[in-house]
């Protein structure tokens, strides 16, 4: 086998010339939509660096989600659950008619927000959903203290995303936070969400990994090892766990207006990681050539997936 000059570059071999391990496709259980990129804020480290500015990813409308909505049907496929992601969701113009749209097909529903204005700015609609068992809002706090996370999040963005968490949970929604677990400490963590919760009155268990979902801290300038095909038995890992093993993501890029199927929420943009615009051609292996597949999935052992 020839060897390969750079890291994460040939699909099959990587750069030491061994083979790269894939995840085999084992059936659809979620969904996942990008509404677009563009978001209220612009976070530190955010993976799929959205912004006030970037709009790579276009807002999906409710005709593109029902185009795939059929196609789960055409095909009788077994997703039961749908997972919305951006961006900041609540800046999609259409998000309400496209959670309705969830709602009336019955799935479980997990929203990644930031909980902040655009979500304030849609309650009067989102109340109506308030009742759906089966809808999950995730919140992300980078720290349960307003200093930190707004090292990360910017000024101003403590507050009103407190005000968020606050009227979703005094309208008896169905919340989970979502941190990162600081210098590898998670009681730290936990202790201090729990206290968090305690003086804001919201009735948050923080020591329920349900509640409180907890990710791996990351640096995304760090260098990450290639995962070759021995590295699952070596690690004691296993590639059905790997969140392109049962999901896909849909997304509508700029530079064509068209919605792709991508493999997961993690890698966007790439088009080795994507699959053209039906879903069927995409329940292929998936060969894990990004520095992401090692260091979110693999090593790093994080999921955006919700248990449904
Ligand atoms: S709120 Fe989420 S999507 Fe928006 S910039 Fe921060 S991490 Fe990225
Ligand atoms: S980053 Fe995406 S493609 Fe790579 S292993 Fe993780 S889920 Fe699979």
């Amino acid at each position: 086998m020839s060897k390969i000059e750079k890291k994460f570059n040939h699909k099959y071999i990587t750069a030491l010339g061994d083979e790269r391990a894939y995840v085999k496709f084992n059936g659809l259980n979620t969904l996942w939509f990008n509404t677009g990129t563009l978001c209220n804020i612009s976070c530190e480290g955010c993976y799929i660096e959205s912004s006030p500015t970037n709009n790579k990813l276009l807002y999906l409308t409710q005709k593109d989600v029902e185009k795939y909505l059929k196609q789960i049907k055409k095909y009788n496929l077994s997703c039961n659950t749908i997972g919305i992601t951006g961006g900041e969701p609540f800046m999609n113009k259409e998000i309400i008619s496209i959670l309705s749209l969830f709602i009336k097909e019955n799935y479980n529903i997990l929203v990644l927000t930031n909980a902040m204005q655009p979500m304030l700015n849609k309650i009067k609609e989102l109340i109506k959903f308030s009742n759906y068992s089966k809808l999950t809002l995730r919140i992300s706090l980078d720290h349960f203290n307003k200093e930190e996370h707004e090292k990360i999040r910017g000024i101003n963005t403590w507050d009103k995303a407190i005000k968020g968490i606050r009227w979703l949970v005094n309208n008896n929604f169905r919340i989970n936070i979502a941190s990162r677990i600081i210098n590898k400490d998670e009681k730290i963590v936990r202790d201090g969400f729990a206290k968090l919760f305690k003086e804001n009155n919201l009735d948050i268990n923080a020591y329920n990994n349900d509640h409180l979902v907890l990710f791996p801290e990351m640096n995304l300038q760090d260098n990450t090892p290639e995962i070759t095909k021995s590295c699952w038995e070596i690690l004691d890992s296993n590639p059905k766990d790997m969140m392109c093993a049962n999901s896909r993501m849909i997304v509508k890029r700029k530079e064509d207006s068209k919605t792709h199927v991508v493999s997961c929420t993690l890698i966007p943009y790439e088009n080795n990681f994507s699959y053209g615009s039906n879903l069927k051609n995409s329940f292929k292996r998936v060969y894990l050539n990004h520095p992401f597949c090692s260091k979110f999935c693999v090593l790093g052992g994080a999921s955006c997936s919700n248990k449904p």
